[in-house]
């Protein structure tokens, strides 16, 4: 039987070759240059965490749909060494903005360098912090009444924490604006009977059952659950 890549690799393709056809051809030959710098440097510092960064052709994809949906004011909770946030960066006008928020400084600023050889640091507002009690400040009716609403956000920081970001961004996001979570695949192990699971990924792949039933079944939204990278969720805010 064909290697299904179903546990623990990324994508949901039927063979690992079809993916590597896929990078590439049409990912790697177009990934800017600083993207491949942050990548090679997320592998020399973190090793094998470097695997956090969303993939490349999973960046175009991103890129692409934040320039359809016309994106000026975008968040991100989850940046790690910059990845998805010099994607979004690179794919804004030059007067958008993005609110970037995580607990790890240190990752960041090994991105850093990149994101301003790239000429877009400009563009990123970085919070180092946990992700919830900002959009809790966000929502405080004095913030929030003068706020400009988001238009687009990416959420990849800790899974179990989902469900609670959806409840805040649903207030933080205009309507017709999309929220992205990634992730919801959880590495192949949504469709995998619990026991057959490596301890490890056990907790997140609850979180994330979890969260794929809770979107599935909200009024709020309209959603659409790609198949790329590690499953991204679209949903668009429709109240
Ligand atoms: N979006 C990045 C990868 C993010 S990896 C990319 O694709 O390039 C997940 C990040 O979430 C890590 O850097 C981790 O520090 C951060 N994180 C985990 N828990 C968090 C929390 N509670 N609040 C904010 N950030 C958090
Ligand atoms: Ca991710």
């Amino acid at each position: 039987m064909a290697d299904t890549g179903a546990f623990h690799i990324k994508g949901t393709l039927q063979t690992k070759a079809l993916y590597q056809y896929i990078l590439e051809t049409s990912a790697y030959p177009r990934e800017h240059e600083m993207l491949k710098e942050i990548r090679e440097a997320t592998i020399n510092k973190y090793s094998y965490l470097s695997d956090m960064l969303v993939p490349a052709d999973e960046g175009q994809f991103l890129s692409m749909l934040l320039k359809i949906i016309n994106a000026k004011n975008t968040l991100e909770l989850g940046v790690f060494t910059g990845y998805s946030l010099l994607v979004t960066a690179l794919a804004l006008p030059s007067d958008g903005k993005i609110t970037a928020i995580d607990i790890n400084r240190e990752a960041y600023e090994t991105g850093l360098p990149f994101i301003r050889k790239a000429g877009v640091e400009h563009k990123i507002n970085f919070i180092n912090s946990n992700a919830l009690p900002i959009l809790d400040e966000m929502l405080t009716t004095t913030n929030v009444d003068g706020m400009e609403l988001f238009d687009f956000a990416f959420v990849d920081a800790d899974k179990p924490n989902f469900i609670n970001y959806h409840e805040r961004l649903l207030k933080l996001i205009k309507i017709g604006g999309l929220i992205a979570y990634d992730n919801t695949l959880w590495y192949g192990t949504v469709a995998v009977d619990e026991e057959e699971v490596q301890e490890d990924m056990k907790d997140y792949r609850r979180a994330i059952l979890g969260l794929n039933a809770f979107l599935a079944s909200d009024p709020r939204i309209e959603l659409s659950q790609i198949s790329i990278g590690d499953g991204v969720t679209l949903c668009r805010r429709i109240r």
